[in-house]
């Protein structure tokens, strides 16, 4: 790290540490030429993520506007704002980590879908019958099958709402209010 001083290149640490809330480290350095004292930070580089919707079209990645999808599948099912916050925060970790940088809606959709599915039924088949634009009741029944053929008995990730039935009409279906997430702007 260059000295701000006199350019030199070789400096020593005399203290490092964790600085906003884990995000980064604080280093206190000296100058090895001049004995001039700095202080550097180290991050992990954040780069950003291009979202490829189903109509071809790209945009960046919006954590809000995936958080309102969510929420709205996730109504009355017992999953908090800050559950919902949390898949979102380690799927775009998850999604940093990857070499590529676009992903296509649907990725990001199973992406959703394959951690709802330890957390509530009701909230993973809504989501499925948005994101995958269900075109009926068939559709839903698949999507029900698909989660209980998924989910392993023996770890104890039983579907554990059952005081909803996804398939009853309700007044806010899901199936006619997509989330953005999906939806061709
Ligand atoms: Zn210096």
């Amino acid at each position: 790290m260059q000295c701000p001083v006199c350019q030199y290149t070789n400096s020593r640490v005399l203290e490092s540490r964790s600085a906003e809330s884990g995000k980064s480290i604080r280093r206190r350095r000296e100058c090895l030429q001049c004995q001039h004292r700095f202080t550097t930070y180290e991050r992990i580089e954040f780069v950003p993520i291009t979202v490829m919707k189903r109509d071809g079209k790209r945009e960046s990645f919006d954590r809000s506007k995936l958080l309102r999808g969510m929420v709205r599948a996730c109504e009355k099912t017992g999953l908090s704002a800050l559950d919902l916050e949390s898949i979102i925060d380690e799927i775009e970790a998850e999604l940093q980590q990857r070499s590529q940088r676009e992903f296509p809606t649907q990725e990001i959709g199973e992406l959703v879908l394959q951690r709802l599915k330890s957390l509530s039924e009701v909230a993973y088949v809504r989501f499925a019958s948005v994101y995958r634009q269900f075109q009926g009741i068939r559709d839903f029944a698949e999507a029900l099958n698909h989660f209980q053929s998924d989910t392993d008995p023996q770890n104890g990730n039983e579907p554990t709402s059952t005081e909803e039935d996804p398939s009853s009409p309700r007044e806010s279906s899901p199936l006619e209010t997509p989330p953005s997430l999906c939806s061709a702007s």
